[in-house]
């Protein structure tokens, strides 16, 4: 059997035809930056997330940047974070001239800790940044809370969880702002780099497009510093596409995760994923912990497991950031589980049978 770890070319074979209509619209009217498409695109995700606004980025990263630009976050400015979390959370915060402030991770969710927070604020705390990580939402009400006492905003980092829910509410519909990616990879994936973000409040809808369009509110009329971080229109056709195959696409990765979770769960050395109560984890990553996960990584790979690792070192240990102020300090849940982690292969397209042979294989090279 062989087996991908993210087989791309798969997940798009059925929609070849329809992709290929979509993007001719797009060359035969020459709406290729913003656009009709992305309009549509834009009132469908915001729908989609159970939000009233969509503004789509040139890749998530921008939205990251420009929805912290929007909250008010810059120089003097103070983040609280997780470190457990792809470089460019942090990336996007420091682009803004504000500093990360890292809480650990609450060690059965992987996400921001909730009660770690409290004790991190200062008067210089603006905003509160949870990553919805591999696809399970932060503890939003907990983390909303601590937001409300110290009267600051909440940015979602959704790159991992579009149609992650908790409480039947999805990611993107909790904080003042909320940040997507769409990199191909991700849960929803453009035909290139696409990012979006989503928000309630139609005075931060405004200010991101402007911000995405270099500070324009008309043409040539600019009314604040901007940039060119604008969607294409060939990715807001291909998304609008994709974003009806969405539903389907998590329920398959939901069911390759229930069959990891039935036949895995017996081994011992083994820390599966907990969904929380009340929640919906939509597996852009299925993370487990073992003890040596090098040597599982090695013994998979010979008997044809591709895995990952995500991420092997928590960003307050990365050598672009290490050494700076707020890079030192330790944060041991994050720590220990960037040494145990070990990604297992997760598609909308892996059958059945490929799950269980990933199953024989995690069974065999531990047993
Ligand atoms: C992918 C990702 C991003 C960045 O998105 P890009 O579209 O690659 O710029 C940000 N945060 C997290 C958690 C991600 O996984």
């Amino acid at each position: 059997m062989t087996l991908k770890f993210l087989d791309l070319p798969g997940l798009h074979r059925d929609l070849r035809a329809e992709l290929l209509g979509e993007i001719a619209d797009v060359i035969d009217t020459g709406q290729f930056v913003l656009g009709p498409k992305v309009d549509t695109f834009e009132q469908n995700f915001a729908a989609y997330c159970g939000s009233t606004h969509a503004i789509g980025f040139n890749n998530g990263t921008s939205a990251l940047h420009l929805a912290l630009l929007a909250a008010g976050i810059g120089p003097g400015g103070e983040v609280i974070t997780t470190p457990m979390t792809f470089v460019a959370t942090v990336s996007a915060i420091l682009y803004t001239g504000a500093t990360p402030v890292f809480a650990d991770i609450d060690p059965v969710s992987y996400t921001l800790d909730p009660t770690k927070l409290e004790a991190l604020v200062t008067p210089n705390t603006r905003a509160i940044l949870p990553v919805h990580l591999y696809g399970q939402m932060a503890q939003m009400p907990a983390i909303l809370e601590v937001a409300r006492r110290h009267d600051l905003r909440v940015i979602e980092d959704a790159a991992q969880a579009h149609g992650a829910q908790h409480a039947g509410r999805a990611a993107g519909a909790w904080g003042d702002l909320a940040c997507f990616s769409f990199y191909p990879g991700k849960n929803l994936g453009a035909c290139g780099e696409a990012g979006a973000a989503t928000t309630r409040d139609a005075a931060l809808a405004r200010t991101l497009r402007q911000l995405r369009d270099w500070g324009q509110d008309g043409k040539y009329n600019h009314v604040r510093q901007g940039f060119n971080a604008r969607m294409e229109g060939i990715q807001g056709a291909v998304l609008n596409v994709k974003l009806r195959h969405l539903p389907r696409w998590t329920e398959a990765r939901r069911r390759v995760a229930a069959i990891y979770a039935e036949r895995l769960s017996d081994l011992p050395d083994v820390v599966l994923p907990r969904e929380a109560p009340d929640s919906r984890h939509v597996y852009h990553i299925y993370a487990i912990q073992v003890a040596d996960r090098n040597a599982l990584q090695r013994r998979l790979l010979e008997a044809g497991v591709p895995t990952a690792v995500h991420y092997p070192q928590p960003v307050h240990q990365l050598a672009c950031y290490r050494g700076q102020a707020f890079a030192e300090g330790h944060y041991p849940v994050a720590e220990a589980l960037a040494r145990r982690e070990l990604s297992l292969p997760m598609c909308p397209t892996m059958s059945d049978e490929q799950a269980h042979f990933v199953c024989d294989a995690v069974a065999a090279a531990l047993g």
